[in-house]
């Protein structure tokens, strides 16, 4: 029997290791979106301004995000022990919470008690080792994701895989994504990883941006991640002060924020300051040596740059849908978008979900 063809639609993260583990199921596979990872950088296609980084984000509150991320985590060190060319790294990461550390199963079913679960080399900071207005603190193994490599290399993948890839322009409905070349009226099912642009296109308004900026400086010296947060205080928000080395270029990324329903693409120079500021006390190493001791001044800038991340009220949305198609009927679609801040260290795990998915609609499984 001929392959089932699948169209995906979008080319970030997402798409990309979705449209791998299709093809590796067994499936034709054709990827159809405006933006790819060797263009030129836009604001509206998040995947490459990333990080970044695989420390898991999941609580006890949604153990399905654990679960997505603890995949990705096995399925990314696979990657590395199969290929020495992968653009990822194990590399330490040190993490200082501001906040009491938890107390009871809460502890255990907190970010970093999951974390413990299966990070290699995980252990509890000493309080010798807690900087001042720190309470409690973590080290552990994590895993770099060397974005400007990464995407590029998923994208190669697909295509050696057998991939098709089609561009368009902005669609602007997603059965528009049919007509983009005569062969995908033949698309059994439609999969759906659109990132922020799902809110337009399914329309699903419980999807919006969560902006945030970053400094890019130079100091291949660092090889190691730093995490440090502080929680909400008065008037002031809470702080994420991070610093994840890219270890390929030679570069650090210096963060961060997290402002909900921000579409602003500029980068603020205050906010700059600020974390460069927040950085360097976490870390004065960032400085290069011969200007060590010195202000933020002496940092090494890149560039200053601004992604916005494809958040969604309820998380990730993988779920099986329908379509009006052009020739009447209605055509299956799964859903995969809503990524938020942990689209890659979520991406294989939301990848194997998505392939189920098609498989139960495919076979007149799931319900429509
Ligand atoms: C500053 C920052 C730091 C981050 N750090 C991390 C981190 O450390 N770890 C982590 O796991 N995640 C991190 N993230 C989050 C991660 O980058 C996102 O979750 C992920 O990139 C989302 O990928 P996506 O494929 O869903 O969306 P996108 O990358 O935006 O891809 C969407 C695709 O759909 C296509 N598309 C959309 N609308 C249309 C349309 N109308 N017509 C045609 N095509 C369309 C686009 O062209 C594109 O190909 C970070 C994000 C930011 C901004």
């Amino acid at each position: 029997m001929p392959a089932e063809q699948v169209l995906v639609v979008g080319a970030g993260v997402i798409g990309l290791s979705t449209g791998i583990r299709l093809l590796e199921a067994g499936y034709e596979v054709d990827i159809v979106a405006r933006d790819w990872p060797d263009d030129p950088k836009t604001i509206e296609f998040t995947s490459p301004w990333a990080g970044a980084h695989h420390v898991a984000y999941g609580t006890g509150a949604d153990m399905r995000l654990h679960e997505l991320e603890r995949s990705t985590f096995a399925a990314m060190s696979d990657m590395m022990r199969k290929d020495a060319s992968v653009p990822l790294h194990f590399a330490p990461q040190v993490e200082y919470r501001e906040q009491p550390r938890p107390t009871g199963k809460d502890d255990g079913l907190s970010q970093l008690g999951l974390i413990s679960r299966y990070y290699p080399d995980f252990r509890w900071l000493e309080s010798h080792e807690l900087p001042d207005g720190v309470s409690y603190g973590a080290a552990f193994t994590h895993i770099l994701i060397e974005t400007p490599a990464y995407l590029p290399h998923l994208l190669r993948r697909f295509k050696s895989l057998g991939g098709r890839t089609h561009r368009c322009d902005s669609l602007s409905s997603l059965s528009d994504a049919l007509s983009v070349h005569p062969s995908l009226s033949r698309a059994k099912i439609l999969i759906n990883c659109t990132g922020l642009g799902a809110r337009t296109l399914v329309p699903d308004s419980a999807v919006y941006p969560t902006r945030g900026q970053l400094v890019i400086v130079r100091a291949p010296w660092i090889k190691q991640g730093y995490m440090r947060s502080g929680p909400a205080r008065e008037e002031k928000p809470a702080t994420y002060t991070y610093i994840i080395p890219r270890v390929e270029s030679g570069t650090v990324v210096l963060g961060g924020c997290a402002e909900k329903n921000n579409w602003d693409p500029t980068p603020r120079p205050e906010l700059a300051k600020d974390f460069k500021t927040r950085c360097l006390a976490l870390c004065p190493d960032l400085l290069p040596p011969n200007k060590r001791g010195g202000t933020i001044d002496d940092l090494d800038v890149v560039e200053d740059a601004v992604g916005l991340r494809p958040t969604r009220d309820g998380g990730i949305r993988l779920e099986v849908d329908s379509l009006a198609s052009s020739q009447g009927g209605r055509l299956p679609i799964v859903h995969n978008y809503g990524h938020g801040g942990y689209g890659y260290q979520t991406s294989w795990g939301s990848a194997d979900a998505a392939v189920e998915l098609v498989r139960q609609a495919l076979s007149g499984k799931s319900k429509l």
